[in-house]
């Protein structure tokens, strides 16, 4: 694969002249085609270009969907169905009652004779 022509000498060009220049003329000075400028500007945040392909990330979705433990519909990501609140009261009561295992450990015992005839 071809290195990337955006090198740290010519993200700080953009970040200078992004505003004087327009994206062609960038691209001319830079060497590279139109479309690696317009990317580099997204990728530095330096301008919001609309149009899928210079997307980053979509926004997460979220959803109101009421939450299953207090029916709070305040939005949270989506597939979450617990607000937040009842996260962290969950979390919270699990570090205060921490699963008790019952462990019975069983030692041999002597048998009592034994003991009383050894001495
Ligand atoms: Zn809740």
């Amino acid at each position: 694969m071809a290195k990337s022509p955006i090198t740290p000498q010519v993200e700080s060009y953009l970040k200078l002249n992004h505003k004087l220049f327009t994206h062609k003329k960038l691209a001319e000075e830079i060497g590279c085609c139109l479309e690696t400028v317009r990317r580099a500007l997204v990728r530095l945040d330096l301008e919001v270009i609309y149009g899928a392909k210079y997307q980053r990330r979509a926004a997460p979705l979220k959803w109101s969907r009421p939450c299953i433990t207090c029916g709070c519909v305040k939005k949270r990501p989506k597939m979450q169905f617990k607000c937040a609140a009842c996260h962290d009261r969950e979390r919270d009561a699990d570090k205060h009652q921490p699963c008790r295992r019952e462990v019975t450990v069983t030692l041999p015992r002597l048998e009592q004779n034994y003991v009383q005839s050894e001495n």
